[in-house]
């Protein structure tokens, strides 16, 4: 962890301060000091803006604290030393292919065209990447070209470049920051422009702040189940997000005359095993279900005790989207003892843990209520919840295609042995995410829109609060939503912010 102790928030001052800040007209006040915010308010502070930057919590980074931080552009120093070509229209390409053309078009460009450079920046203040980086990508589709970088230390090596900047830019006074402060509300003028903001700090104490223009950084709304489901139609499944992304900047910018877009983008990661039925859950385990890092022993099938798809298909944005369409977003993963003794591990381990065992997978079986075992497989099918029949069926035929080297009933090539040696195992499996989709309208400069178009004066909004689905689209495309947060946020910054 960063140590926030040198920060010097002005939530620690005494009340007459922070009200004497009050008394100030700040040329610009950053809602949010993450991804997005920290390069919006330190980039804005260099060309002269006085900031006052706002933060929920007690310490600066937000979801950087969390995020492995991996991002990608095109034109880079770290692709240039690996005699790497590129160029923005090939990512822009790539994003487009990879999420079937559902990011936002306008602002997709704005990305690849400003991305490399904000790497380079990044890469100019001491940020530095993993040996074997840029890679094609890690866990999503692939690029066609090698842009995809992953920080030494994940999201804290982003971190670790703007803390020190924004202390200093704290320390000659042309940021404030504001700790331990929520924004609760936006300060409106009769034409609707917006003059500033309304401030909670710990104690419940309201101070109005007001500002030149304001931008809404303050994340998505990953942390707040009721809002994710009524934005997605879909439950939070799975407590993985910072706590502090809460909607905040969502609601607020609604209230000044925005509106929501990007719930019906909601995309779904596969493979996570939760600790019970309680969402959000803590994730107990996971599965990545990555054919091109692991191929598959295992079948996948959905409630009913059916396969649904082509479990080694190499696009795992297909997976993906065939979860999505069963129930529930739940599957299980089906195997015998065979496979479980002979395969690479299923749930994967990481630097800091091994990978799960056959023994602990055993061990785990009929004691954690998502993984069962048992040597008939239609008694397992009623422990897992699965129609007992229809799964019967399902192995019967796997197998059978299998042993007679006829073709899969889903083209499935890698199929090294047949489910046959008891006992038969379960896991049950749920469709998943980190992010929200959904988000605040923006236009391609990156002010707050109305439902008829117009622009909300002297509102902007930058990072996860414009919805993950305007960058990502309907998908998990490498590095599109750290790259833009921080991208945006430093145009906003440097450019597209008028100042005075
Ligand atoms: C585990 C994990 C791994 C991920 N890995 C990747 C990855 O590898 N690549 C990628 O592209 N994306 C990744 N993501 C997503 C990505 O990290 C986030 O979308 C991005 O960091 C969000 O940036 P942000 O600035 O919008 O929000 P944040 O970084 O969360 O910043 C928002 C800040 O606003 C503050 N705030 C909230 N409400 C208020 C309020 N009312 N008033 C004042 N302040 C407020 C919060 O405390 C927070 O500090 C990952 C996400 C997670 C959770």
């Amino acid at each position: 962890m960063i140590n926030s102790g040198k920060l010097l928030a002005l939530s620690s001052l005494p009340l007459s301060t922070r009200l004497a800040l009050g008394d100030q007209h700040w040329d610009l006040i950053v809602v949010g000091a993450g991804t997005a915010g920290l390069p919006t308010a330190l980039f804005a502070s260099q060309r002269g803006a006085r900031v006052l930057l706002i933060e929920k919590a007690g310490t600066i980074g937000g979801t950087l604290f969390l995020s492995t931080g991996q991002i990608a552009g095109a034109g880079t120093v770290f692709q240039e030393k690996k005699g790497i070509q590129d160029s923005p229209e090939a990512h822009y390409e790539d994003i487009m292919r990879i999420n079937h053309h559902t990011s936002d078009p306008e602002l997709a460009r704005l990305l690849v065209n400003n991305a490399g450079e904000t790497i380079n920046w990044l890469a100019a203040n001491g940020y530095r990447i993993k040996d074997d980086h840029p890679v094609t990508g890690i866990g999503h589709d692939h690029f066609a070209t090698a842009r995809y970088m992953e920080g030494i230390q994940g999201g804290i090596s982003i971190l670790m470049v703007f803390k020190p900047l924004v202390e200093a830019a704290i320390r000659r006074g042309s940021i404030s920051l504001l700790l331990n402060s929520g924004v609760v509300d936006l300060v409106q003028a009769r034409d609707g422009s917006v003059r500033g903001v309304i401030v909670e700090d710990e104690d419940g104490r309201r101070t109005q702040y007001e500002g030149h223009n304001t931008v809404l950084a303050s994340g998505g709304c990953a942390s707040n189940p009721h809002l994710f489901e009524e934005l997605h139609n879909v439950p939070l499944y799975v407590r993985a997000a910072y706590p502090y992304s809460q909607g905040a900047g969502l609601l607020l910018g609604q209230s000044a005359g925005g509106y929501l877009r990007g719930g019906e983008k909601y995309a779904s990661l596969p493979g996570a095993i939760l600790v019970d039925d309680n969402y959000p859950s803590p994730l107990y385990g996971h599965a990545p279900l990555y054919p091109p890092n692991r191929q598959p022993w295992e079948i996948l099938v959905n409630s009913q005790g059916e396969r649904f798809v082509q479990e080694d298909h190499l696009s795992i944005d297909h997976i993906e989207h065939r979860i999505l369409k069963q129930p529930g977003h739940r599957h299980w993963a089906i195997f015998d003892q065979r496979m479980l003794d002979e395969s690479p591990p299923l749930i994967p381990g990481w630097s800091a843990a091994p990978g799960w065992s056959a023994k602990r997978i055993m061990s785990e079986s009929n004691q954690h209520a998502m993984f069962k075992s048992d040597n008939d497989l239609e008694i397992l099918a009623v422990k897992s919840g699965l129609n007992p029949r229809k799964l019967k069926v399902t192995v019967e035929q796997y197998n059978a295609d299998l042993i007679n080297e006829r073709e899969d009933l889903f083209q499935r090539i890698h199929r090294p042995l047949p489910i046959a040696k008891p006992p038969f195992y379960s896991i049950r499996m749920q469709g998943w995410t980190l992010c929200s989709f959904a988000g605040i309208a923006v236009n391609a400069e990156l002010e707050v829109i109305k439902p008829s178009g117009e622009r909300i004066k002297n509102l902007y909004a930058v990072g996860e609060v414009i919805g993950a689905g305007t960058t990502s689209g309907n998908a998990y495309v490498n590095g599109m939503l750290v790259t833009p947060a921080m991208t945006f946020g430093r145009l906003l910054g440097e450019k597209i912010l008028p100042l005075s």
